[in-house]
Protein backbone atom coordinates (compact mmCIF):
# COMPACT_ATOMS: atom_id res chain seq x y z
CA UNK A 1 0.00 0.00 0.00
CA UNK A 2 1.14 3.97 -0.95
CA UNK A 3 4.56 3.91 -2.54
CA UNK A 4 2.44 4.79 -5.85
CA UNK A 5 4.93 6.16 -9.09
CA UNK A 6 4.67 9.89 -9.17
CA UNK A 7 3.87 10.08 -13.38
CA UNK A 8 4.96 12.69 -15.58
CA UNK A 9 2.83 13.88 -17.98
CA UNK A 10 4.59 14.79 -21.25
CA UNK A 11 2.09 15.07 -23.87
CA UNK A 12 -1.18 17.26 -22.54
CA UNK A 13 1.40 19.48 -20.98
CA UNK A 14 3.30 19.69 -24.18
CA UNK A 15 2.07 23.57 -24.77
CA UNK A 16 3.64 24.99 -21.65
CA UNK A 17 6.63 26.33 -21.18
CA UNK A 18 9.98 23.67 -20.33
CA UNK A 19 10.16 25.25 -17.28
CA UNK A 20 6.96 23.63 -15.81
CA UNK A 21 6.55 20.06 -14.87
CA UNK A 22 3.30 18.48 -14.17
CA UNK A 23 3.55 15.54 -12.12
CA UNK A 24 0.46 13.02 -10.91
CA UNK A 25 0.74 10.22 -8.18
CA UNK A 26 -1.04 7.07 -9.75
CA UNK A 27 -3.50 6.18 -6.62
CA UNK A 28 -4.87 3.06 -8.65
CA UNK A 29 -1.43 1.06 -8.27
CA UNK A 30 -2.62 0.52 -4.51
CA UNK A 31 -4.20 -2.73 -3.74
CA UNK A 32 -7.70 -1.26 -3.35
CA UNK A 33 -7.90 0.53 -6.74
CA UNK A 34 -7.24 3.88 -5.25
CA UNK A 35 -6.15 6.77 -3.07
CA UNK A 36 -8.73 5.51 -0.35
CA UNK A 37 -6.57 2.72 0.68
CA UNK A 38 -4.35 4.75 2.40
CA UNK A 39 -7.14 6.07 4.92
CA UNK A 40 -9.20 2.93 4.89
CA UNK A 41 -5.88 1.29 6.14
CA UNK A 42 -4.74 4.11 8.59
CA UNK A 43 -8.24 4.59 9.82
CA UNK A 44 -8.93 0.82 10.84
CA UNK A 45 -5.57 0.29 12.28
CA UNK A 46 -5.84 3.42 14.49
CA UNK A 47 -9.35 1.82 15.63
CA UNK A 48 -8.37 -1.45 16.09
CA UNK A 49 -4.95 -0.23 18.49
CA UNK A 50 -7.57 2.39 20.03
CA UNK A 51 -9.76 -0.80 21.20
CA UNK A 52 -12.52 1.01 19.55
CA UNK A 53 -13.08 -1.47 16.40
CA UNK A 54 -13.03 -4.69 18.67
CA UNK A 55 -13.90 -8.39 16.98
CA UNK A 56 -17.37 -9.12 16.91
CA UNK A 57 -18.35 -5.35 15.71
CA UNK A 58 -19.26 -3.92 12.15
CA UNK A 59 -17.10 -1.68 10.66
CA UNK A 60 -19.95 0.98 9.05
CA UNK A 61 -18.94 4.26 6.99
CA UNK A 62 -20.98 5.97 4.41
CA UNK A 63 -19.25 6.21 1.15
CA UNK A 64 -19.23 7.22 -2.62
CA UNK A 65 -17.80 4.02 -3.26
CA UNK A 66 -13.47 4.06 -3.10
CA UNK A 67 -13.46 4.12 0.38
CA UNK A 68 -15.94 1.66 0.46
CA UNK A 69 -14.13 -0.61 -1.89
CA UNK A 70 -10.85 -0.12 0.36
CA UNK A 71 -12.92 -0.92 3.99
CA UNK A 72 -13.98 -4.01 2.29
CA UNK A 73 -10.54 -4.93 0.75
CA UNK A 74 -8.66 -4.73 4.92
CA UNK A 75 -12.05 -6.17 5.75
CA UNK A 76 -11.79 -9.36 4.34
CA UNK A 77 -8.23 -9.18 4.67
CA UNK A 78 -8.32 -8.57 8.08
CA UNK A 79 -11.72 -10.50 9.14
CA UNK A 80 -13.38 -7.37 9.84
CA UNK A 81 -16.81 -7.42 8.63
CA UNK A 82 -18.38 -4.39 6.34
CA UNK A 83 -21.68 -2.26 6.50
CA UNK A 84 -21.41 0.40 4.01
CA UNK A 85 -24.28 3.28 2.91
CA UNK A 86 -24.03 4.80 -0.48
CA UNK A 87 -26.20 6.63 -2.66
CA UNK A 88 -27.93 4.36 -5.12
CA UNK A 89 -27.18 6.37 -8.12
CA UNK A 90 -23.45 5.16 -7.73
CA UNK A 91 -21.36 3.84 -10.18
CA UNK A 92 -23.06 -0.24 -10.68
CA UNK A 93 -19.32 -1.23 -11.03
CA UNK A 94 -19.06 0.15 -7.82
CA UNK A 95 -21.68 -1.70 -6.44
CA UNK A 96 -20.59 -4.49 -7.33
CA UNK A 97 -17.02 -4.78 -6.40
CA UNK A 98 -18.58 -4.08 -2.80
CA UNK A 99 -20.72 -6.97 -3.42
CA UNK A 100 -17.84 -9.65 -4.53
CA UNK A 101 -15.65 -8.49 -1.37
CA UNK A 102 -18.38 -9.30 0.70
CA UNK A 103 -19.54 -6.02 2.42
CA UNK A 104 -23.07 -5.83 3.42
CA UNK A 105 -24.32 -2.36 1.16
CA UNK A 106 -27.32 -0.14 2.23
CA UNK A 107 -28.24 2.24 -0.62
CA UNK A 108 -29.44 5.91 0.36
CA UNK A 109 -31.61 8.39 -1.71
CA UNK A 110 -29.84 8.89 -4.87
CA UNK A 111 -31.49 12.78 -4.69
CA UNK A 112 -29.57 13.25 -1.46
CA UNK A 113 -25.74 12.06 -2.69
CA UNK A 114 -23.48 11.28 -0.85
CA UNK A 115 -24.78 14.01 2.38
CA UNK A 116 -27.83 11.19 2.54
CA UNK A 117 -25.42 8.06 3.01
CA UNK A 118 -23.58 10.19 5.56
CA UNK A 119 -26.95 11.09 7.33
CA UNK A 120 -28.05 7.37 6.65
CA UNK A 121 -24.88 6.05 8.38
CA UNK A 122 -24.95 8.24 11.54
CA UNK A 123 -28.35 7.22 12.47
CA UNK A 124 -27.61 3.31 12.19
CA UNK A 125 -24.52 3.84 14.24
CA UNK A 126 -26.89 5.76 16.93
CA UNK A 127 -29.71 3.12 16.90
CA UNK A 128 -27.04 0.07 17.52
CA UNK A 129 -23.60 0.89 18.66
CA UNK A 130 -23.03 -2.79 19.98
CA UNK A 131 -23.26 -3.96 16.45
CA UNK A 132 -21.49 -0.79 14.28
CA UNK A 133 -18.16 1.33 15.31
CA UNK A 134 -18.76 3.94 13.56
CA UNK A 135 -15.76 4.66 10.80
CA UNK A 136 -16.56 8.39 10.23
CA UNK A 137 -14.58 9.26 7.16
CA UNK A 138 -15.05 12.83 7.29
CA UNK A 139 -14.56 13.40 10.82
CA UNK A 140 -11.66 10.88 11.72
CA UNK A 141 -8.40 12.55 11.86
CA UNK A 142 -6.47 9.08 11.27
CA UNK A 143 -7.92 10.03 7.22
CA UNK A 144 -5.48 12.90 6.99
CA UNK A 145 -3.32 11.76 9.39
CA UNK A 146 -2.51 8.65 6.28
CA UNK A 147 -1.78 11.50 3.57
CA UNK A 148 0.37 13.35 6.13
CA UNK A 149 2.35 10.00 7.29
CA UNK A 150 2.78 8.40 3.63
CA UNK A 151 1.68 10.64 0.46
CA UNK A 152 2.97 14.04 1.59
CA UNK A 153 6.50 12.35 2.17
CA UNK A 154 6.53 10.29 -0.96
CA UNK A 155 6.01 13.35 -2.92
CA UNK A 156 8.66 15.42 -1.41
CA UNK A 157 11.19 12.29 -1.78
CA UNK A 158 10.18 11.50 -5.55
CA UNK A 159 10.08 15.34 -6.53
CA UNK A 160 13.97 15.57 -4.59
CA UNK A 161 12.20 18.43 -2.39
CA UNK A 162 11.49 20.52 -5.93
CA UNK A 163 7.87 20.27 -5.90
CA UNK A 164 6.21 23.94 -5.45
CA UNK A 165 2.40 23.53 -5.89
CA UNK A 166 0.44 20.85 -5.11
CA UNK A 167 -3.37 20.29 -6.27
CA UNK A 168 -5.71 17.93 -5.38
CA UNK A 169 -9.78 17.52 -5.50
CA UNK A 170 -11.84 17.61 -2.55
CA UNK A 171 -14.12 15.05 -1.35
CA UNK A 172 -13.91 14.53 2.27
CA UNK A 173 -10.10 16.53 1.78
CA UNK A 174 -8.12 13.89 3.47
CA UNK A 175 -5.73 13.84 1.04
CA UNK A 176 -5.75 17.99 0.23
CA UNK A 177 -5.58 18.29 4.63
CA UNK A 178 -2.67 15.68 5.26
CA UNK A 179 -0.38 15.90 2.00
CA UNK A 180 -0.65 19.99 2.11
CA UNK A 181 -0.13 19.93 5.79
CA UNK A 182 3.64 17.65 5.46
CA UNK A 183 4.39 19.60 2.21
CA UNK A 184 3.64 22.93 3.76
CA UNK A 185 6.02 21.91 7.03
CA UNK A 186 8.80 21.02 4.95
CA UNK A 187 8.82 23.51 1.91
CA UNK A 188 7.04 27.01 3.81
CA UNK A 189 6.93 28.15 0.26
CA UNK A 190 4.83 25.80 -1.59
CA UNK A 191 1.34 26.29 -2.60
CA UNK A 192 -1.44 24.00 -1.92
CA UNK A 193 -4.58 24.19 -4.47
CA UNK A 194 -7.84 22.66 -4.06
CA UNK A 195 -10.25 21.49 -6.80
CA UNK A 196 -13.84 21.49 -6.58
CA UNK A 197 -16.97 20.72 -8.42
CA UNK A 198 -18.11 24.08 -9.95
CA UNK A 199 -21.93 23.55 -8.75
CA UNK A 200 -23.57 21.61 -6.41
CA UNK A 201 -25.01 18.87 -9.05
CA UNK A 202 -22.22 17.74 -10.98
CA UNK A 203 -20.79 14.60 -12.34
CA UNK A 204 -17.09 14.74 -10.71
CA UNK A 205 -18.09 11.54 -8.33
CA UNK A 206 -15.69 11.31 -5.34
CA UNK A 207 -15.44 15.21 -5.29
CA UNK A 208 -17.75 17.46 -3.33
CA UNK A 209 -19.23 21.16 -3.83
CA UNK A 210 -18.07 22.26 -0.24
CA UNK A 211 -20.09 25.63 -0.24
CA UNK A 212 -23.49 23.47 -0.70
CA UNK A 213 -22.35 20.39 0.91
CA UNK A 214 -22.23 18.68 5.03
CA UNK A 215 -19.01 20.37 5.58
CA UNK A 216 -16.49 17.44 6.60
CA UNK A 217 -14.72 17.63 10.15
CA UNK A 218 -11.60 17.36 9.19
CA UNK A 219 -12.17 20.07 6.25
CA UNK A 220 -10.40 23.72 7.51
CA UNK A 221 -12.19 25.88 4.86
CA UNK A 222 -8.76 28.00 5.00
CA UNK A 223 -6.12 25.87 4.14
CA UNK A 224 -5.75 26.50 0.99
CA UNK A 225 -4.15 28.82 -0.75
CA UNK A 226 -6.40 28.85 -3.34
CA UNK A 227 -9.79 26.66 -5.03
CA UNK A 228 -10.00 26.14 -8.31
CA UNK A 229 -13.77 25.43 -9.89
CA UNK A 230 -14.06 22.16 -12.47
CA UNK A 231 -16.88 21.93 -15.02
CA UNK A 232 -18.14 18.36 -15.22
CA UNK A 233 -17.63 18.61 -19.07
CA UNK A 234 -13.96 20.00 -18.73
CA UNK A 235 -12.93 16.92 -16.63
CA UNK A 236 -14.37 14.73 -18.61
CA UNK A 237 -12.81 15.86 -21.42
CA UNK A 238 -9.55 15.54 -19.81
CA UNK A 239 -10.46 12.18 -18.81
CA UNK A 240 -10.11 11.19 -22.85
CA UNK A 241 -7.22 13.24 -23.60
CA UNK A 242 -4.99 11.51 -20.68
CA UNK A 243 -6.35 8.36 -21.88
CA UNK A 244 -5.66 9.35 -26.00
CA UNK A 245 -2.04 11.49 -25.27
CA UNK A 246 -0.83 9.78 -22.32
CA UNK A 247 -2.07 6.40 -22.73
CA UNK A 248 -3.33 6.47 -18.77
CA UNK A 249 -7.10 5.74 -18.45
CA UNK A 250 -7.87 7.53 -15.37
CA UNK A 251 -11.41 8.58 -13.25
CA UNK A 252 -13.28 11.34 -13.33
CA UNK A 253 -12.01 12.93 -10.77
CA UNK A 254 -8.59 12.77 -12.05
CA UNK A 255 -9.36 14.47 -15.11
CA UNK A 256 -10.70 16.97 -12.81
CA UNK A 257 -7.15 17.22 -10.80
CA UNK A 258 -5.58 17.56 -14.71
CA UNK A 259 -7.76 20.32 -15.23
CA UNK A 260 -6.83 21.99 -12.10
CA UNK A 261 -3.34 21.65 -12.49
CA UNK A 262 -3.58 22.94 -15.86
CA UNK A 263 -4.98 25.85 -14.60
CA UNK A 264 -2.28 26.82 -12.27
CA UNK A 265 0.32 25.95 -14.90
CA UNK A 266 -1.24 28.84 -17.45
CA UNK A 267 -0.67 31.39 -14.69
CA UNK A 268 3.20 30.45 -13.39
CA UNK A 269 6.70 30.76 -14.71
CA UNK A 270 8.14 28.33 -14.13
CA UNK A 271 7.88 24.97 -11.18
CA UNK A 272 6.79 21.64 -10.21
CA UNK A 273 3.35 21.02 -10.18
CA UNK A 274 2.51 17.24 -8.66
CA UNK A 275 -1.26 16.56 -8.47
CA UNK A 276 -2.93 13.17 -7.28
CA UNK A 277 -4.56 10.45 -9.78
CA UNK A 278 -7.13 9.57 -7.17
CA UNK A 279 -8.16 5.98 -9.28
CA UNK A 280 -8.52 4.50 -12.57
CA UNK A 281 -10.85 5.02 -15.49
CA UNK A 282 -12.87 1.24 -15.28
CA UNK A 283 -15.19 1.84 -12.58
CA UNK A 284 -16.95 4.53 -14.96
CA UNK A 285 -17.75 2.55 -17.72
CA UNK A 286 -21.55 2.89 -17.74
CA UNK A 287 -20.91 7.10 -17.19
CA UNK A 288 -21.86 7.39 -20.88
CA UNK A 289 -21.54 11.07 -21.19
CA UNK A 290 -17.60 10.27 -20.55
CA UNK A 291 -17.21 8.04 -23.76
CA UNK A 292 -20.27 8.43 -26.05
CA UNK A 293 -19.85 10.29 -29.64
CA UNK A 294 -16.55 12.23 -28.86
N1 LIG B 1 -11.63 11.09 -6.21
C1 LIG B 1 -12.28 9.95 -5.98
C2 LIG B 1 -12.59 9.06 -7.16
C3 LIG B 1 -12.65 9.61 -4.67
O1 LIG B 1 -13.32 8.47 -4.44
C4 LIG B 1 -12.35 10.49 -3.61
C5 LIG B 1 -12.79 10.16 -2.21
N2 LIG B 1 -14.10 10.59 -1.92
C6 LIG B 1 -11.67 11.68 -3.89
C7 LIG B 1 -11.32 11.94 -5.20
C8 LIG B 1 -11.38 12.72 -2.83
O2 LIG B 1 -10.43 12.32 -1.87
P1 LIG B 1 -10.51 12.89 -0.38
O3 LIG B 1 -11.65 12.19 0.30
O4 LIG B 1 -9.20 12.53 0.22
O5 LIG B 1 -10.74 14.36 -0.44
Amino acid sequence: MGNTPLLPLRRVTSGLPRQIQVFAKAEWFNPGGSVKDRPALNIIRTAIANGDLISGKRLLDSTSGNMGISYATFGAAMGIPVTLCLPANASPERITILRVLGAEVILTDPSEGSDGAIRVARQMAAEKPDTYWYANQYNNDANWQAHYLTTGPEILAQTNGQVTHFVAGLGTSGTLMGTGRYLREQLPNVKIIAAQPDAPFHGLEGLKHMPSAIQPGIFDPAFADETVEVQTEAAHEMVRRLAREEGLFVGISSGAAMVAAMQVASRIKEGVIVTLFPDAGYKYLSDKALWEGK
